[in-house]
């Protein structure tokens, strides 16, 4: 069995073993609360997703339009000197390498990939407070598709690249095709309190986490340092699961996606219960899988910020369709979801509120557990309700965030702390 940590006192609640089935896990040595924080860490190796780069400090991740830009690269950001100077010996190598291929950028997996690297090479030593060392990481190379392999090819070719300037030997034991397959497979996105995917973060002991689609645990991040809380009562040597799906939606949405990214079936007790799909696919097949099939053009709208048009659509869909699909189906909730997006960026908020009112029933159907995106769903209708005038309903739909948010975001979230000064306003504007 593996070392025992340094950071001992929240790791003391868990332990490595092997699971029946499964390989490497994770499980609990004690009995454990739901909101209890189980794990706590920062990273090994950390990027910003290309998509918030310009947008977003490095070091803190707030975002703001005029950040201040690394004068050599061009490419990082950082709200403060001092948020610089903190980044500085984490940026120094690969500083060197964005100016090597700017104005190219490399994607986040071989960005990440390369920090891994340079944290390797000043410390050979960097993971082995870990549970799980970064050798030990699966890679799944042998179950990969001939595509996947040919992806992977090229961004090997890029990574080498991107290293040239500065890297001419790995750290022992490690080829590049299989380091990146490795964090491919390993590293979490970092989602801000909203739940936007900011950037990615190899967390190695937490990679020893397995699957279930009814996982209870869930991971959150303040700024990047990763927290493990439990969302049910959790017995001792029970193991410890998280979800790598999003778990609003069909077995077969869900085993597909888990196949393809992480080569495995899932056997969880959810995906072999033949009626958990039942409420989630309610109303006449033949209408649902049109609305079904229609998803991936609404994507595109919204990819496109051509927010009137994601609008009208969405509109013809539930126009259409709501009198034989009911607000429960999950694919009827991701128009409604979509719809509720398009109404607040277009500032029609009483149009959002009806919407956003509608999918609260479903969202409470579906997450029989204390769940992030449930939270921040009741947080957007609350501060709907409480534009509209409404503070009693705003009251108690905040009060209902909190008590989901103090299990999954812990009581310390910044973003607990909004919601707990937003009850505080209501209560203020109701005397
Ligand atoms: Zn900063
Ligand atoms: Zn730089
Ligand atoms: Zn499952």
């Amino acid at each position: 069995m593996a070392v025992s940590s340094v950071r001992c006192k929240v790791e003391s609640k868990m332990e490595r073993f092997i699971s029946p089935g499964k390989g490497n896990g994770l499980r609990a040595l004690s009995e454990i609360k739901p909101g209890q924080l189980i794990y706590s860490s920062e990273p090994i190796a950390f990027c910003v997703a290309e998509k918030f780069l310009k947008s977003t400090c490095q070091t803190c991740l707030c975002r703001g339009e005029s950040l201040l830009r690394c004068s050599q690269c061009k490419s990082s950001r950082y709200c403060s000197v001092q948020c610089q100077k903190e980044a500085w010996p984490e940026h120094k190598r690969e500083c060197k390498c964005l100016q090597h291929v700017y104005p190219r950028v490399p994607t986040d997996s071989v960005r990440l990939t390369a920090r891994i690297i340079f944290t390797l090479l000043s410390d050979p030593a960097a993971d082995s407070q870990e549970l799980y060392s970064i050798t030990e990481h699966q890679s799944h190379l042998e179950e990969m598709s001939e595509e996947k392999r040919e992806g992977l090819v090229q961004l090997c070719s890029m990574l080498k690249l991107y290293l040239d300037s500065d890297v001419s030997q790995l750290p022992s034991g490690l080829d590049p095709m299989s380091l990146l397959a490795r964090v491919m497979c390993n590293c979490f996105s970092v989602s801000d309190g909203e739940l936007q995917d900011v950037g990615l973060g190899l967390y190695p002991s937490m990679s020893l986490l397995n699957h279930d689609c009814r996982p209870n645990c869930v991971m959150m991040f303040v700024r990047k340092k990763l927290k493990l809380r439990a969302v049910r009562r959790i017995q001792p040597f029970e193991e410890l699961c998280i979800s790598y799906t999003d778990i609003l939606s069909p077995c077969v949405e869900r085993r597909t996606q888990l196949m393809d990214q992480f080569h495995f079936l899932c056997q969880c007790q959810r995906c072999s219960d033949d009626q958990s799909d039942c409420t989630m696919l309610g109303g006449e097949e033949s209408r649902w899988t049109i609305i079904r099939d229609s998803l991936p053009h609404l994507e595109t709208l919204r990819h496109g910020e051509k927010w009137v048009e994601l609008q009208q659509a969405c509109q013809a869909l539930i126009g259409a369709h709501s009198a034989a699909v009911p607000d429960s189906n999950v694919f009827m909730l991701r128009v409604l979801d979509s719809l509720m997006d398009s109404c607040i960026t277009l500032s029609q908020y009483e149009t959002a509120l009806q919407y956003g009112t509608r999918t609260l029933t479903a969202y409470l159907l579906h997450y029989p557990d204390p769940h992030p995106s449930h939270a921040v769903e009741l947080l957007r209708v609350a501060k709907l309700q409480h534009y509209s005038g409404d503070v009693e309903q705003a009251e108690r739909t905040f009060t209902r965030a909190y008590d989901v948010m103090k299990v999954t975001h812990g009581s310390d979230h910044p973003l607990v702390t909004e919601v707990c000064r937003k009850l505080a306003e209501c209560q203020a504007e109701r005397r």
